[in-house]
């Protein structure tokens, strides 16, 4: 019943999507939410890890891209230097944002993958647009206020999808 919010996979760490574990679904194109799935909300910019991560998955073919619900300057000011497309106030779990992304990059949803913290607006997203989704484990424990009130039900959510599956909480 809840199918349409479990998440294709439940990753703790977005280093566990490697460009080999994408071709071999297929995919060419990754898609990340920032907030909580790459950083901690109040750092602005990738650490040397994820330029290094970005680096690599690119050199293997894959298209890094971003697609945030904040504000335009959060996806600016994250992805200046490293030159990755993005779409700021995505609108997530609304496909509007989903849709701009793939016209931007030119991709059709069955070659690419969401990466985000948040069932609510990631993982729901991915799975209505057609785009396979990896819920990732949130790098921090704090949370903005938008979010914090959706994490009880999402952690809800994540136990059955865990007890169906067999799959460990993380
Ligand atoms: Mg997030």
């Amino acid at each position: 019943m809840l199918e349409f919010l479990y998440p294709k996979e439940y990753l703790p760490s977005v280093f566990c999507i490697t460009a080999d574990k994408l071709k071999k679904l297929g995919i060419n194109t990754l898609i990340f939410d920032i907030d909580n799935t790459l950083v901690p909300y109040w750092i602005k910019v990738p650490t040397a890890e994820l330029e290094k991560y970005f680096t690599a998955l690119r050199e293997n073919g894959i298209t890094v891209s971003v697609l945030s619900n904040s504000r335009e300057q959060r996806s600016k000011v994250f992805c200046a230097g490293l030159d990755i497309p993005y779409v700021y106030r995505a609108g997530k779990p609304g496909i509007s944002g989903m849709k701009r992304l793939l016209e931007k990059l030119g991709k059709t949803p069955r070659e690419c993958a969401i990466a985000g913290d948040q069932i609510f607006t990631d993982v729901w997203a991915g799975n209505r647009s057609g785009v396979y989704s990896f819920l990732i484990k949130q790098v921090d424990p704090k949370d903005e206020l938008i979010t914090a009130p959706k994490r009880p039900l999402e952690r809800l959510i994540v136990r059955l999808y865990c007890k169906k599956y067999g799959k460990e909480v993380l």
